[in-house]
């Protein structure tokens, strides 16, 4: 459920018309609801209660400071991948006891950074990765908490840019190798085992490889704690889907999800940690845009639109569908099939091929709903195109969270050498 609503035909974010926003601020941009943000939080929080969770916003879904404020005041902590995303987590306000450091590149200096900020937790993805951090935490006299992200190496059948808990990914350990890896890092100074974690990818349409891979890292906080580590806590990780496709294959509810985690980790006994990034995000925010022109060309219709790849690359890199609507319904126009493309040149920007939709007139504004995460986050200036706006509604009111990025800082980080 969202707060994008029509009121006598014209789209809404809560209480604020988004013609009202795009007079002012302008297209292409994101909006996002407040009301929507802490509802799916709040839903996500209460289907898990019962067992205490620690919910770490993965904060690569949308870094927006106001998204991580709205949740941080909810009680969100965060799940990093970079120092950019630390400072950003603390600069909203999450405390580091909150923080888990995710990535399989963490540098010395971002683990530096991770440790003088005392986070929970390292989510250690490989053996030269644990060694360095070893090194770093000696060297600063810190104690790094760390749990090995193990891979229980299982198909999760979502789009194979965004699956990651197959044996060949990139992706944390093989659990296979997990009792050597535990036990050496119990010889290793300045490194406290503390737990295991797992995530097997993004956009998960339903439950069976998570209850996989939670009953095959629950048999290995078993196995450990056999050997003689102290496993006090189980990080879930992210993944769980959302609906992007109205009402069609909707994903499991975060009640569904919660029964399969308890089910899992009966007994344990272990601090809960889960990384949701898409499910917080995914439909608390939509992207607006004008229509430039409508070319008619070979008997196919090109709705082509101000907003571009670079604006809204999931399209185009995860073959991933929006719907898009009209901010103003007109009953009167027809439906068509139509391709909804970008200005940008390349092929790839494609935001829709052939699909049924009313064929608008340029300057009408559609939105792509569900696009509040991995958008924003994900923009470029591909083509000189400045980053795009960003705005908030809470209630009746709204805000620019996020300025549009205006000419000259486009062009702020050039500089030309000495010999032109
Ligand atoms: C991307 C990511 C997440 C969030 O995934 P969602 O599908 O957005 O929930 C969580 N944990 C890790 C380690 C990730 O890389």
């Amino acid at each position: 459920m969202d707060h994008f609503l029509y009121k006598n035909g014209v789209l809404y974010a809560e209480d604020v018309s988004l013609n009202d926003i795009a007079a002012q601020v302008g297209t292409p941009f994101y909006c996002y609801s407040t009301a929507t943000l802490t509802r799916h939080y709040q839903v996500f929080h209460d289907a898990l209660a019962s067992m205490n969770p620690l919910i770490c916003y993965a904060v690569k879904a949308n870094d927006t400071l106001a998204i991580l404020k709205t949740l941080a005041l909810a009680g969100s902590g965060a799940d990093v991948v970079s120092g950019g995303e630390i400072r950003k987590a603390l600069a909203a306000g999450i405390a580091p006891q909150k923080i888990v450091f995710s990535g399989v590149g963490k540098t010395r200096d971002e683990m530096a950074l991770a440790l003088t900020q005392n986070i929970f937790q390292f989510n250690v993805e490989s053996e030269p990765e644990l060694y360095a951090l070893s090194e770093v935490a000696t060297r600063l006299n810190k104690t790094a908490g760390i749990v090995f992200r193990v891979n229980p190496d299982v198909i999760s059948d979502t789009h194979a840019k965004i699956s990651t808990g197959h044996k060949e990914s990139k992706f944390g350990v093989p659990i296979a190798d997990a009792m050597r890896l535990y036990a050496l890092a119990a010889t290793l100074p300045g490194i406290s085992v503390q737990g295991v974690s797992v995530h097997i990818g993004s956009q998960l349409a339903n439950l069976a490889p998570f209850a996989g891979a939670f009953k095959r890292v629950a048999e290995l906080v078993r196995e450990l704690r056999a050997a003689g580590h102290d496993i006090r806590v189980l990080d879930l990780g992210g993944g769980l889907g959302i609906p992007y496709e109205g009402s069609q294959n909707p994903p499991p509810l975060p009640s569904a999800y919660a029964e399969i985690v308890k089910e899992a980790t009966k007994g344990l006994n272990c601090q809960l940690v889960f990384e949701p990034g898409r499910l917080l995000v995914g439909n608390a925010g939509i992207l607006v845009t004008r229509v430039t022109y409508v070319k008619r060309s070979e008997g196919r219709i090109f709705v082509i639109v101000d907003a571009g790849m670079n604006d809204l690359i999931r399209p185009t890199l995860y073959n991933a569908y929006h719907d898009i609507v009209p901010v103003v319904v007109d009953e009167a126009t027809e439906t068509e099939l139509v391709d909804v493309v970008g200005p940008v040149c390349e092929t790839g920007d494609i935001f829709t091929a052939q699909r049924l939709l009313k064929v608008p007139k340029p300057e009408d504004l559609l939105a792509f709903r569900s696009a509040g995460a991995y958008g924003a986050s994900m923009a470029s200036t591909y083509n000189a195109r400045p980053l795009l706006a960003e705005v908030m509604v809470n209630g009746s009111a709204f805000s620019v969270v996020r300025k549009r990025q205006s000419y000259e800082d486009l062009f702020a980080r050039d500089q030309l050498p000495g010999w032109l």
